[in-house]
């Protein structure tokens, strides 16, 4: 099993008009064999979670920690902690010029593996075809340059499709359901589900309970001004759904 703790996590941005705290004090724990999501409104801080666990640079951590089975990632940078076994699905994925899909993946899972020991060109190419199948994906995806002219769609079961190439120990799926119909958002959901175990743990973000019916979260978190106010089990998306945030809002009496 494998813990990620997220502790009393401060982190600022800067930008033109100076700078200011994004994150005011976030703690979470996850394990492996676990499905979090986190919902919240915009502009509350998910994506700026997101991007410090994995190391983004532009996200300045002031206090707190990020703890990988009680190690510290702070100092860390991005591929340090993708070989440690994190994977962040961003929510707008950048699009790479000169890279296939299917070069950026095996280069991916190799940094994961000893240098000796890279995957064969067999095995790599059994596990693609098993998982664009799965995803229903054509195969010519997989020798396009990344990103380079998918669609929104095409973009997030891409994400989906190097999630289950790689294998990470822990997935946060940013926002993996915008722009997608109800059967890209299946296919997606397959794909997640089809990770889950006790060496998978994930955390999803989500504006939207939706995507909770097809991927049944254990602990689902409510973000606010920059904090976790709310944490519970999966009918809290539900009541969220309802209720909205303006709801919570008056139940928790919060000024956010
Ligand atoms: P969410 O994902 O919950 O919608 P974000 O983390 O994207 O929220 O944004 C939180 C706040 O931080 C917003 O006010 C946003 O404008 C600001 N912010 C996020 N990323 C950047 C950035 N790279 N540069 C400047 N401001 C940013
Ligand atoms: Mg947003
Ligand atoms: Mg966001």
């Amino acid at each position: 099993m494998t813990t990620l703790v997220i502790n009393d996590l401060h982190v600022r941005i800067d930008d033109e008009s100076g700078h200011k705290e994004i994150l005011k004090g976030v703690n979470l724990t996850m394990k492996t064999g676990e499905i979090h999501a986190i919902m919240g409104p915009n502009g509350t801080g998910k994506s700026t979670l997101s991007e410090t666990i994995m190391g983004n640079p532009r996200y300045q951590v002031t206090s707190g920690d990020i703890l990988l089975d009680g190690q510290s990632l702070l100092d860390q940078p991005v591929d340090a902690r993708a070989r440690a076994g994190l994977f962040l699905a961003m929510q707008y994925p950048a699009e790479i010029m000169g890279v296939t899909n299917a070069e950026f993946m095996r280069a991916a899972i190799n940094a994961r593996r000893p240098d000796d020991d890279p995957i064969s060109v067999r095995d790599f190419i059994k596990e693609l075809d098993q998982n664009l199948a799965l995803l229903d994906m054509n195969e010519a995806m997989a020798e396009r340059y990344l990103n380079q002219g998918f669609s929104g769609g095409e973009k997030k079961r891409n994400e989906i499709l190097q999630l289950l190439m790689i294998k990470p120990a822990f997935a946060i799926l940013d926002e993996i359901d915008s722009g997608l119909d109800i059967d890209a958002m299946k296919v997606v959901a397959k794909g997640v589900n089809s990770m889950r175990g006790d060496n998978f743990g994930s955390l999803i973000i989500t504006h939207y309970q939706r995507l909770l019916d097809y991927i049944e979260p254990d602990v689902v978190h409510v973000m606010m001004g920059g904090r976790i106010v709310k944490s519970g089990d999966a009918q809290l998306a539900k009541k969220l759904e309802a209720e909205g945030y303006t709801g919570l809002r008056d139940e928790l009496g919060l000024d956010i």
